[in-house]
């Protein structure tokens, strides 16, 4: 339902120049689907619901769309979460969904920002990768808002300046960052412009760090929306732009499940708070878009890259490990190294057995997410990418093609953030990356009846948890059985493997 209040000018009737609110939140998580069944398994944890996706939808996901809140703030839906939230409560999507559309009609701009697709940490992938995901993130937005996406998410808010040029070839306008992303001590009350290259630049939010952490994390902060309006907020205004009579923005971003599931009743907060409290003490409540619309950047600012919204230490967290997790981290380097060794491994033999049958493989990979999702034909993908404008004329060229392709798609998806972003190798997340890892090693099995699990395998012994002291082989091995035309007999381990994994240890 379209929301009619108008909201008050705050600089209107009084001597202060107007101050916006804008609340982002980053709806996602981490994919746990099973990649041969697709199917979500019962995770005990999250009883009585039957998983984590249910449990956040009844404490977040609805109660926020039911209360009007997607309307009133900026987000960003995940793509792997909004696939399933589509068809698992479609009531819920298509209110989260309609917010966008609600924004457009009543301000010409929509409120929902795409994101990279696989919330893969971009500054540590290659060209051709950061472009398949900010493609992907894109064809993504396009199919669910109907409409081209002019903000992106990055995950973990992670940059450097071939990400955000890439960005900006796309025509995407806008990012949100953290302060500390700045090279030079910034004011977040105001968007910045990022010079790129060939004369391109993009528009950079940064986010009130003080704020967004209350939010967040302290539990006073958000116990109050009329107090939090009334005291936290003006206190974060610049006081010369108040007397000067400059526009100017407070912008809280955080994780979207904060408002009810990881914080009970903070959907509730914010519903008051968005809707109400805001408004009332002076604060007109708005978005990124509709803001750089009526109040463009003027001042530019260089970033320091790579860096992320999660430590100080650039993207280590995700890459070698840094000290803010808990315990040895050096697994994660091991795990990202065999990642990429077997990346580079499915992407050789992309290149080479599509060669015959695809134009132009990588282009056909950017395009690729909407054929497999259904929603654009094969047929057209053919013409468009086809070596010879259609499908090739063997059909077991062609399934060799698609499957080469699926592997593509679960390359991508092994290297999702959240494998790195944790303590400890034995959780469920790296376990997943590890599984997405094993469905595009199956997928290159069935294709070519090549076996790169050997290798991976291998490789993942150097990995080792600091908790249990699994190494990374260990858990490929504990992976769910598949059929045997999926995937190869994997060899026992041979009693020398385990003396060298000591010796590694
Ligand atoms: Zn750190």
């Amino acid at each position: 339902m379209l929301d009619q209040k108008n909201p008050s000018d705050p600089a209107e009737g009084s001597q202060t120049g107007p101050a916006y609110l804008c609340l982002h939140g980053h709806f996602y998580q981490p994919p746990r689907e099973d990649p041969f069944t697709e199917l979500l398994p019962i995770e005990p944890g999250a009883t009585p619901f039957a998983n984590y996706n249910e449990k956040i939808t009844t404490e977040c996901y609805l109660p926020n769309a039911e209360a009007g809140n997607f309307d009133e703030i900026n987000y960003d839906l995940g793509p792997t979460l909004a696939a399933w939230l589509e068809d698992a409560h479609p009531d819920v999507y298509q209110r989260i969904i309609d917010a966008d559309r609600h924004n457009i009609a009543r301000y010409g701009v929509g409120n929902a920002m795409a994101q990279a697709y696989n919330h893969t940490i971009l500054p540590l992938a290659n060209a051709r990768d950061k472009r398949t995901q900010i493609v992907w993130g894109l064809s993504d937005f396009r199919h669910r808002y109907g409409r081209d996406a002019t903000g992106m998410w990055l995950a973990e808010t992670a940059v450097d300046i071939e990400t955000l040029d890439l960005l900006a070839q796309y025509g995407v306008s806008y990012t949100i960052l953290a302060p500390w992303q700045a090279a030079t001590p910034v004011d977040p009350t105001e968007p910045y412009i990022v010079r790129l290259l060939d004369g391109r630049s993009i528009t950079v939010f940064f986010y009130n760090a003080p704020l967004s952490g209350g939010v967040s994390f302290d539990w006073n902060t958000t116990s109050n929306a009329d107090l939090f309006a009334a005291s936290y907020l003006p206190d974060h205004l610049v006081k010369s732009k108040r007397e000067s009579g400059e526009a100017q923005l407070i912008l809280i971003a955080t994780d979207g499940e904060l408002y009810g599931h990881h914080k009970p009743w903070r959907d509730k907060f914010l519903e008051h708070l968005v809707h109400t409290g805001a408004p009332s003490f002076g604060f007109e409540v708005c978005t990124l878009e509709r803001y750089m619309r009526m109040h463009p950047a003027t001042k530019e600012v260089a970033l320091r890259v790579p860096s992320a919204w999660s430590c100080g230490h650039g993207v280590a967290r995700w890459d070698t490990g840094c000290e803010c997790t808990e315990g040895d981290s050096s697994w994660k380097g091991k795990l990202r190294q065999a990642l990429q060794h077997l990346a580079m491994h499915t992407d050789r033999l992309f290149e080479q057995y599509t060669a015959e049958t695809l134009a132009d493989p990588w282009a056909a990979r950017n395009a690729y997410l909407p054929v497999r999702n259904g929603w654009e034909t094969l047929e057209s993908f053919w013409t468009s990418y086809g070596r010879h404008a259609g499908p090739p004329a063997d059909p077991l060229l062609e399934q060799r093609t698609l499957l080469l392709l699926e592997a593509q798609y679960y390359t991508q998806c092994s290297f999702t953030s959240c494998g790195f972003f944790f303590e400890d190798l034995d959780r469920i997340e790296p376990r997943n990356d590890i599984a997405f890892a094993r469905r595009a090693i199956s997928l290159t099995w069935q294709a070519l009846g090549i076996d790169l699990q050997p290798d991976f395998v291998n490789e993942l012994r150097a990995a080792k948890s600091w908790r249990s002291s699994l190494t990374g082989a260990d858990i490929y091995r504990q992976l769910p059985i598949v059929r045997p035309d999926q995937l190869p007999p994997l060899p026992l381990p041979q009693a020398e493997d385990v003396d060298e994994e000591e010796n590694i240890a």
